[in-house]
């Protein structure tokens, strides 16, 4: 099973079969959002007094040391390290943005691109470390 580390304090946010954040709705209300650690798989949980809406922004947060996980490819784009069975470790980017299904792995050479609305992000400027990919 795939290991899912924050970039800044390196340390395990994936229990079971979820990965554990921090999150921030527009309304700057904070709550706990698991998602599912397979990646393609858009299914989130939290406790229904904590209100998202569909297309809303939310802001991704390390549950361990609170560092925002917005990447630095685009604002909508949280990253993650992925540290797989062998040990190797790969980015995971991901959209922040309720209901938008692009996922993006990448280890710097290719890249795995998973999610229906992923093809959105292959026409922004994103950045020169990922645009060579499209
Ligand atoms: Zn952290």
């Amino acid at each position: 099973m795939n290991d899912f580390l924050c970039p800044k304090c390196r340390e395990h946010i994936r229990v079971g079969d979820n990965i554990i954040f921090k999150v921030k709705n527009s309304r700057k209300q904070s709550g706990i959002l698991l998602l599912s650690s397979q990646i393609g798989n858009y299914t989130s949980i939290k406790h229904p007094s904590f209100e998202i809406r569909n297309g809303e922004y939310l802001e991704f947060f390390c549950p361990l040391c609170n560092a925002p996980l917005m990447s630095d490819i685009h604002k909508n784009l949280a990253r993650l390290i992925l540290n797989d069975e062998k040990g190797k470790n790969t980015d995971v980017y991901f959209s922040q943005i309720v209901g938008e299904q692009s996922t993006f792995e990448t280890d710097g050479e290719s890249v795995h691109v998973a999610g229906a609305d992923a093809g959105k992000y292959t026409y922004f400027k994103i950045g020169e470390q990922f645009k060579k990919y499209f």
